[in-house]
């Protein structure tokens, strides 16, 4: 892919999320594009930084350790998102790493955070993933169950949840399952919501969204 698609599709999404902000009647300051630079090589992320893109969203603790140190020591103030499945035993590596965990599902990685921030004295910002379509394939807290596991986040593991993430069903009109997460987080004095991608985040906006993980519309398909 050329440096000027990369541009081309930066400034688009941007152009994009003020547009739905607008229509919204939301400042767009109030959105968080997380650009999903997952498979791709630092020579196409580098024109993308370069651009001014400051938040960026990897979906693998390997991947993101492999590439990201050296692009941050490079440009300070870059912030890093965990946004894909996160195994117990990569904690102490994704509490180091990222600046924001978007995949908190279970009780055991609740507790392997909590010990790891306690120990690094560093703490992300983190997210409950909500599986709004009760998928069986799928990550996440069931919705009737988000009450419940919140509380527990909070006062079983002492854990500072910041807002809920969701990944619609891919054959579903996204809008429900954004407005479902909205209002779990609405009635848990949540404020960050992780919702919308590439193909549905103007949708995503308009229902309350904070952060955007949007990938191929900013870097192209995916290998
Ligand atoms: C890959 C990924 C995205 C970005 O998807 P696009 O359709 O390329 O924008 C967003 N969220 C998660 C959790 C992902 O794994």
């Amino acid at each position: 892919m050329s440096t000027l698609a990369t541009d081309t599709g930066l400034a688009a999404v941007r152009r994009e999320i003020e547009r739905a902000c607008r229509d919204a009647g939301r400042d767009p300051s109030a959105v968080t594009l997380v650009a999903v630079s997952k498979t791709f090589e630092p020579d196409v992320i580098l024109p993308v930084i370069a651009a001014g893109q400051r938040v960026f969203g990897e979906n693998r603790v390997q991947e993101a350790k492999a590439k990201w140190p050296a692009l941050t020591a490079q440009h300070p103030g870059l912030e890093l998102h965990m946004i894909g499945p996160l195994q117990s035993n990569k904690a102490k590596e994704a509490v180091a790493l990222f600046d924001a965990i978007h995949s908190i599902d279970r009780p055991s990685l609740c507790e392997a955070l909590a010990k790891e921030i306690e120990k690094q004295g560093r703490r992300p910002r983190l997210f409950v993933e909500i599986n709004t379509g009760a998928e069986p394939q799928k990550a996440g807290i069931l919705p009737q169950d988000a009450d419940a596991f919140l509380t527990q986040c909070r006062e079983r593991y002492g854990l500072t949840i910041d807002g809920l993430m969701c990944i619609p069903p891919a054959d579903e009109a996204p809008a429900p399952h954004f407005a479902l997460t909205a209002k779990i987080a609405g009635r848990n004095g949540l404020k960050l919501l992780s919702m919308g991608m590439s193909a549905d985040f103007p949708v995503a906006i308009a229902m309350g969204a904070t952060h955007v993980r949007v990938g191929s519309a900013i870097f192209g398909a995916r290998g």
